[in-house]
């Protein structure tokens, strides 16, 4: 058996579907479900709560996994908060940073709107002036570094900027991005590292991320309702924490009360502790396949469904080959992306994604105005995922 018919037999549910829509969330392999499953079993309880031996196991277990994500982006477990999600990784950071009168914000056009509307949000809510600039990619999604640079001014406190475009699949140069905002005194980068994690190697050291927002629930391989937020332990100092609650404070009296140290002052209320505790076996996972393999395998698929697409006619595809990652977006000429999903899905099982992605401003920019298909790839797709979509895209272009 290849080490690919090891890994697919791991993801029963590819025995009824080609799943080509990682980009939004991925399949779920079974030691992960069992890890879930034997937490549920075997010692289901709270954390951080009782002394009882279950509970300290499912602390332990839960610290595990904020160790496991430390190790996998070269960072300290307590410069890891557990979130439910990247949107709101990315909405603790915005509405606990002290921003002052007349700061701004930069990000780009290809945002997903979870790097969008929490900054948006910002600049119409509170009454301190706040500006968010918007840096404009090209047509291939590719934001030059330089024009960051230009935006950036005495009053810029946040650069925000993703990754890897979740519509397009452009990849952007994030040391050099990182590096220009760095120039600036007092300027921070948070990078949405959503469609980036599991998928390739990040490194928040050789990056100099201040912050990143992160899935579990995409590349990572682990169950929905899982994410985190990184942050420099010194900044995550400064930041409030906007979900007060239990777990969130050492010492209360009369009305003083004193925080928790960093990161549980974060994390008030019962956390998704099922989903940590499958998110750290995940981790695991992906770490015993090699993330710089699962690259190789995605980048190799990437290239042949984008090479292919590109020899039909009547295919529009956005992005450029050469700085594509682990997306391909596309049209048929004249054909709604949203039908040609439901085609593809009732006529042969595949699941892409159609629209806008929740990224309406990177869909302007290419001028996809109904949105696009998207297939988006990970470690468990085949060849023959690639074929079987290229077949039907070829029928289905020549149909309509
Ligand atoms: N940022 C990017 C680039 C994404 O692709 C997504 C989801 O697809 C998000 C943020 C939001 O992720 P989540 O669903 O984990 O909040």
């Amino acid at each position: 058996m290849t080490s690919i018919e090891k890994i697919r037999n791991d993801f029963p549910i590819l025995k009824n579907i080609t799943y080509l829509d990682s980009a939004s969330t991925s399949l779920t392999p079974k030691p992960v479900v069992e890890a879930i499953d034997d937490y549920y079993y075997n010692y289901n309880a709270n954390i951080g709560r009782g002394a009882y031996k279950t509970a300290i196991k499912t602390g332990q277990k839960v610290e595990n996994t904020r160790e496991k994500i430390a190790n996998l982006i070269n960072a300290s477990n307590d410069e890891i908060i557990f979130t439910q999600n990247t949107t709101s990784a990315i909405n603790t950071l915005a509405n606990g940073f002290s921003f002052e009168k007349n700061n701004n914000i930069v990000i780009s056009n290809i945002e997903h709107h979870s790097n969008y509307i929490p900054w948006l949000n910002i600049e119409k809510t509170n009454d301190l002036s706040i500006d968010v600039k918007i840096a404009e990619a090209d047509s291939n999604g590719i934001i030059d570094p330089l024009r960051i640079d230009e935006l950036i001014d005495d009053n810029t406190k946040i650069v925000a900027i993703t990754h890897v475009s979740n519509s397009i699949g452009s990849c952007q140069d994030i040391e050099e991005i990182s590096k220009i905002v760095h120039e600036h005194e007092d300027v921070y980068i948070l990078l949405d590292v959503a469609q980036s994690i599991g998928h390739g190697e990040i490194d928040i050291k050789k990056v100099n991320a201040d912050f990143i927002a992160a899935p579990g629930h995409k590349g990572l391989l682990g169950p929905s309702g899982t994410g985190f937020l990184y942050g420099k332990k010194e900044l995550l100092e400064k930041l409030s924490p906007t979900n007060l609650g239990g777990g969130t404070i050492t010492s209360l009296k009369n009305k003083d009360f004193k925080l928790e140290e960093v990161p549980y002052r974060f994390e008030g209320g019962t956390q998704n502790i099922s989903g940590i505790i499958g998110l750290g076996r995940a981790i695991e996972y992906i770490n015993n396949i090699g993330i710089s393999k699962i690259k190789k395998h995605t980048q190799y698929l990437t290239r042949e469904l984008y090479t292919l697409l590109s020899e039909i006619d009547n295919v529009i595809l956005y992005g450029d080959l050469e700085n594509i990652f682990n997306i391909v977006s596309f049209n048929i000429k004249g054909v709604n992306p949203y039908d040609v999903s439901k085609i593809l899905d009732e006529t042969e099982n595949i699941c892409v994604r159609s629209g806008f992605h929740c990224a309406i401003p990177s869909l302007n920019l290419i001028n996809a105005n109904e949105g696009t298909v998207r297939a988006s790839i990970h470690c468990y797709n085949n060849l023959n995922d690639i074929q079987k979509l290229v077949d039907c895209v070829n029928e289905l272009s020549k149909f309509f």
